[in-house]
Order: C-alpha cells, then structure tokens, then sequence
C-alpha cells in the first residue's frame, strides 16, 4: 500500500538519536551567554558527533557527503532541527550556508567547486547570497545590480541588502544582470565574489524586530566597481534564474520543517508553563481559552506537517515541478503557523513571554520574517491560485 505513514526502524534510530542529542546536548546552550568563538569551542565536539554518525550536511547528494536521504527523511530531520535555533549549524545546515552549498553543487563547475564549494563544506569558508535590493525583492525582475564584461573580467555595481551573512562571509553569490537588452529571465546571472573585493562596503545590519542576529547579521551592501574573473560566472550568462529556482525549492521544505518543530516547541512550552503556573484559582491550563488554543494549536501543526511531508513526498517521487502547488502551500502555512502558536505560547508566559528570558520572542521574530524573506504569502498565494484556475481556464 503507498500511502504509508511509517518511518523504517533503521531511520527511526537515526531519528531518536537526533532527539536525544538535540534535547541533550544542543537546547542546553541556550541559557548560556555565548559569543561567536565561544558558541564554535562549545559546538566543535558536538559537530565531530554528528559528522561520526553520518549525519552532517545531510541535505546534500551523497558525492559531496550527504546522505542522500531524500526530502521525506530530510523533512523529518529538519523537523527535529527546528526546535532550537543552534540546532542547524551543530548538523552543518545552517542557511545561508546550507542552500549556497546546494547551489554551489548544481552549478559550479569542477574548478569553481574546489575552490568555492569544498571549503565551504569543511567550514573553512562562509558563504553569503546577495539578490535583494532596496528597490527589488519579491519581484526579482526589477534587479538593478549590473555585471559589465571588461576584457577577462566582469565590473559589478550595485546595492544589495538583507544579505545574510554579509559581515562574516568569505564570499558573495550576486545576482545581477548581465543583459539589459532581454528580458530578464535571460538576462540575469548569478556572479561569484570574494567579500574583499575591492569596492565592496559592508555599511550596517539591518535589525529584525531590534535583533542583529549577530555574528552573521542581515547586511547592507553595495558594489561599486568589483572586478571578478569571467571565470567567477556560475553555470552561464543568463542563467541566474534558472540557478534561483534550483537554490529555492528544496532548501523551502527543511525551512518549513523546521518551523514546524518551532511550533512544537512553543506548544510544549506553553503546556509546561500553564500547567505550573496558577491564575484566578486554578492553573492557566485548566481555563478554558487555554486548552482551545493548546487544542488549536496540536490541530495546525498536524495540518501543517502532513502537507509539508505530502510536499516532500511528491518532490521525492514526482519532482520539484509536480510539486510547486504543495511547495508553494507550505511555505504560506508554515510560517503562519508558526507565528500564531509562538503568538499563543507567548501571551500564555505572560510579560515573560516577550522577554529573551525565554526562546520565544525570538523565535517568533525568526517566524514572521519567513513570510518574507522565503518570499511574501501572497506571492505563493498568486502561484497557488494560479495552478488552481489553469484547471478550468
Ligand atoms: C531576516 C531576513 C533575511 C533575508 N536574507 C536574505 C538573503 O540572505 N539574501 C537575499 O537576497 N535576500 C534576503 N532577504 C530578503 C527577502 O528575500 C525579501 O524580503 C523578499 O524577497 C521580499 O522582498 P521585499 O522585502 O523587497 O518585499 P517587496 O518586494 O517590497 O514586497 C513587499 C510586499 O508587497 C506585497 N507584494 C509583493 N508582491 C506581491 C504580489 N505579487 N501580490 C500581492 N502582494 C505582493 C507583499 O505584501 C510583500 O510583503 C531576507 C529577508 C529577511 C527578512
């Protein structure tokens, strides 16, 4: 029978280990104060652990190291991830990393690999990507970064922001147009370069809801003049496009995973505390509107994951293309969800609950920016909607 909600056993361990380690090993680091040097000598032995296990960078193909697990196994991976925020990058899939990492291995050729893309994977370098601009994101045809080529090399100028990563990143993946004559589909590409190319400024981090997310921050960048080789160009001129859909279809479902696993933790938490805590008499969770929201909460996230597994199911047998419509449905209900039980979970901790004393301020700052920054609800919505009328149009 194919419809099988099953996990094999041998993966079922693997999965129970994750659990165990993150639970153990990794959530304890939150109430610890660690600086960027102190988070990597705390990390460093709990990520040879994982590499041990055969676990690490597990989203890519197998001849880069991954484990070629496929998207339902990853999907329940990332779910596990998702609980703390230190989880990821323990595993080596911390974003922008892990997706540049994916895009490295679609596109780069052998040289460009070497140079780019394995040292990347041994953590050797960090990697950035560059697209947004202050005047351009959901719509990335209004993309004004320009490459001219000059000889051997190409000279970029533009102003890119929201670059995650951007103060701490040995290198940029810039997307930009290489011919203004076509349209851009065609006319766009996707650049490599160092991040101390001369004429590039870091000016600042934006902040999310006042975090700055350091020590990889969200940077305002701009390019004036950087000269790269042509050799820098990733897959072709022109092919930029192309390129972004590869980085974004897989790398959307370990995100929703994962915010999936955030809401869980915020449901437990929220249970936890309005089981202790006592108001008007009784404990919190014993007054009504509680348990409709606890109730309501368990209700979306089963909703949630079931389409999110459906999603990575159908990637695994049907291809990313067959399965846009899923692919784009999780990406508005993941997030949401998220949001509203972080939201739940938050008024039931009280004045706490808004306070870093907890994980949940910012945990819900790290949800409601993926309404975005995975690209706005209404943009998938239009997609969704669009596949739904193609059937009677
Ligand atoms: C924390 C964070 C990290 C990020 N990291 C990166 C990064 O590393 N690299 C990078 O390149 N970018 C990054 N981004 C930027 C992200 O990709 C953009 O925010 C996203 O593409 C949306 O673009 P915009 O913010 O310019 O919104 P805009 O394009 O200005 O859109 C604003 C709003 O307009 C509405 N809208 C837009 N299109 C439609 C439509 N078709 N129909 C109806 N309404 C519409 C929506 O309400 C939308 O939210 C990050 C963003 C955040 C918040």
């Amino acid at each position: 029978m194919a419809w099988d909600f099953s996990t094999e056993p041998e993966f079922a361990e693997k999965l129970e280990w994750m659990e165990e380690f993150v639970r153990g090993e990794i959530i304890p680091l939150e109430v610890l104060d660690l600086d960027a040097a102190a988070f990597e000598r705390a990390t460093a032995p709990l990520k040879e652990e994982v590499k041990a296990r055969g676990l690490w960078a597990a989203h890519l193909p197998p001849e880069l190291g991954g484990g070629g697990f496929g998207q339902v196994r990853l999907g329940l991976m990332h779910e596990i991830l998702g609980q703390c925020v230190y989880a990821p990058p323990v595993f080596g899939n911390n974003a922008p990393d892990s997706g540049n990492a994916e895009l490295l291995a679609l596109g780069a050729t052998v040289e460009q690999k070497k140079q780019w893309l394995e040292p990347l994977l041994d953590g050797r370098l960090r990697s950035a990507f560059s697209m947004t601009e202050p005047g351009a994101g959901a719509d990335p045809t209004l993309l004004a970064t320009r490459a001219e080529r000059d000889g051997d090399e190409y000279v970029i100028n533009g102003h890119k922001w929201f670059t995650s990563n951007g103060s701490v990143a040995d290198f940029l993946i810039v997307m930009c147009v290489t011919n203004p004559d076509v349209h851009p589909y065609a006319g766009s590409s996707m650049i490599l370069v160092p991040a101390d190319a001369t004429g590039i400024t870091v000016h600042r981090p934006l902040s999310v809801f006042g975090y700055d997310d350091a020590p990889h921050g969200h940077m305002d960048i701009t390019l004036e003049n950087v000269r790269v080789p042509v050799s820098n160009m990733l897959l072709g001129e022109g092919r930029g496009f192309e390129i972004a859909q590869g980085r974004l279809g897989p790398g959307r479902i370990h995100h929703c995973m994962r915010l999936i696993g955030l809401a869980e933790r915020a449901l437990e938490l929220m249970s936890k505390r309005t089981l202790q805590r006592v108001a008007f008499g009784k404990p919190i969770a014993a007054h009504g509107v509680t348990q409709e929201r606890i109730a309501e909460a368990r209700i979306m996230i089963e909703q949630a994951r079931l389409l999110t597994l459906k999603a990575a199911y159908m990637m695994d047998t049907v291809g990313n293309k067959g399965a846009r419509g899923e692919i784009a449905m999780i990406k508005v209900v993941a997030p949401n969800i998220a949001c509203q039980i972080i939201d739940w979970a938050i008024q039931a901790h009280g004045a706490g609950g808004v306070s870093d004393d907890f994980p949940l301020a910012y945990a819900y700052a790290h949800a409601r920016t993926l309404r975005l920054a995975d690209g706005p609800d209404e943009v998938h919505r239009n997609a969704i909607a669009k596949l739904e009328l193609s059937r009677y149009a």
